[in-house]
């Protein structure tokens, strides 16, 4: 493709993209397709011979669309919004342009001094602890996810637990790797039943096991993890000669957002010398509000690392999880590897930031470009005003799903996710727990709205996430209407 042809059909494509946000809202927000529809419409074999653009651009109408669910869609509520905005597009954009692969400054040190730029521009949004910032003992990266957040926090943690134990006892090298191996055979995580799945994963994935994953009690009533289970078990483990390596607590869990009481945990944690990852992944960005910046409690005592998602809530499409740590040493010891034909110059003189050594792969995109954009184009003013609008709207919902009695609400709602439940007045817990499920159904099938569900204390939970840029008072109020008809659809029909 020339610069000619690529400047045509890049402005067909732009103009496609403008043209799909202004009509997104005629699609039925979850996809109608079924299993196989959208492969039955490809060719099974790849062209022999090159073809036109356009031929991909009304394949893209005819093929794939029908089998696309509009993520972008202000009537989509279902698991957590992933908001793919025009600055955030825009810059992506730029990053597939240059096609720049920063794995070392030395590759390309604009990737790596703008990322270093932008998570300094986060911590300073989020209000977080001066050592997270890049002049500080730690730092932040862009990571594809917070699953790889909390798995590197993992490998970090493994080599603080093995590496101290060099340090303590003043054992060599060799000697401290022989500690390291020791406690790689009992080391434990701990998380709460409300952690993210991505956890007991990463336990997998480092060959911690998820058998030694323990799991501290939550307070029935906000489902939070309990500091003193905590302590106990740390205690009980240590008496039994396994080494803790890492806590994961959460600021805002996936299922009803409940937050850890981390200040708590962190004084745990520390009497313990046990790392702390908190992940934050969707409400940490929150702390864009002064008002909603308590979620950060406990951050500048103890916490080790932490993550957040600007491609949840923050108007950032996906990949984009800011990652910090507190101290980059354990990060960079358990990461860093230098074969020779990686060695350069810039490396050597220990004056850069070579990011390949913050993450698993080694190869990694200029996702800095697309935040910076983000910042730029909404500055710390809208992107505040986009957080007050979800849980502006969340708090309405949530007020008038209260104030009908055939319903009932888990709990007050704090970030832009709302938990509630037809009572099904009569009917036993198992049916009407299946009622909960067949409305979801029903109301999902209609492509009106798109919901999705959790189960608290065995109980089915419908989950509605309330935080597009497009959603507005009227979106949430016709979902709230079509969610009372079904309901009451489906209670007459019983
Ligand atoms: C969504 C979510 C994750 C996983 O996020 P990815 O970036 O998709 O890995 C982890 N933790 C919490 C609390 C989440 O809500």
């Amino acid at each position: 493709m020339t610069p000619e042809e690529f400047r045509r059909y890049g402005k067909q494509v732009i103009d496609w993209i403008a043209d799909y946000q202004e009509k997104v809202e005629a699609y039925p927000v979850l996809s109608q397709a079924r299993p196989g529809d959208v492969l039955a419409g490809l060719p099974e074999h790849p062209p022999e011979r090159g073809e036109g653009f356009e031929d991909l651009l009304a394949d893209l109408d005819r093929v794939i669309m029908p089998g696309v669910t509009h993520w972008q869609h202000p009537s989509f509520f279902a698991y957590f919004p992933s908001n793919a905005t025009g600055p955030a597009i825009l810059g992506d954009l730029l990053s597939a342009g240059l096609g720049v692969q920063g794995m070392l400054w030395a590759t390309s040190p604009a990737c790596t001094e703008l990322e270093n730029r932008v998570v300094d521009w986060m911590a300073e949004l989020l209000g977080l602890p001066a050592r997270f910032r890049m002049a500080g003992p730690g730092g932040g990266v862009i990571q594809d996810s917070a699953s790889s957040a909390c798995l590197v926090a993992i490998l970090a943690a493994l080599h603080r637990a093995g590496g101290g134990t060099a340090a303590r006892e003043g054992l060599s090298a060799q000697e401290g790797l022989s500690a390291r191996e020791g406690l790689t055979r009992r080391p434990k995580l701990y998380v709460s039943s409300q952690t993210h799945s991505s956890l007991e994963k990463a336990a997998r994935i480092t060959g911690i096991g998820a058998e030694n994953v323990r799991v501290v009690d939550v307070d029935p009533a906000t489902m939070a993890m309990d500091p003193a289970h905590l302590d106990a078990l740390l205690a009980e483990d240590a008496a039994a000669g396994a080494t803790p390596v890492m806590v994961c607590s959460t600021v805002g869990t996936t299922s009803t957002s409940a937050v850890d009481p981390v200040a708590a945990i962190g004084e745990v944690c520390a009497r313990h010398g046990v790392w702390l990852h908190v992940d934050g992944a969707y409400a940490g960005v929150a702390a864009v509000c002064p008002e909603l910046r308590w979620i950060n409690d406990g951050f500048e005592e103890h916490v080790d690392s932490y993550a957040t998602n600007p491609h949840k809530w923050l108007l950032t499409n996906f990949d984009c999880t800011v990652m910090w740590v507190g101290d980059r040493e354990p990060l960079i010891g358990a990461l860093s590897i230098l074969p020779e034909y990686l060695r350069n110059a810039a490396t050597a003189s220990g004056e850069v930031v070579d990011y390949r050594d913050w993450q698993i792969p080694l190869g990694r995109r200029f996702r800095a470009l697309k935040l910076w954009s983000v910042i730029r184009w909404y500055g710390a003013e809208g992107l505040r005003e986009h957080v007050r609008t979800g849980v502006r709207l969340a708090a309405e919902l949530a007020g008038w799903i209260s104030a009908d009695p055939a319903f009932e609400l888990f709990e007050q709602p704090r970030f832009g996710l709302v938990c509630f439940r037809p009572r099904w007045e009569g009917l036993p817990d198992e049916e009407a727990d299946a009622a909960t499920l067949a409305l979801m159904e029903r109301l999902n099938a209609s492509g009106d709205l798109y919901l999705t569900h959790t189960r608290i204390h065995g109980r089915v939970l419908l989950r509605l996430a309330i935080g597009g840029p497009a959603t507005t008072d009227a979106h949430v109020q016709a979902a709230w209407r079509r969610i009372g008809e079904e309901t009451r659809a489906g209670a007459a029909g019983r």
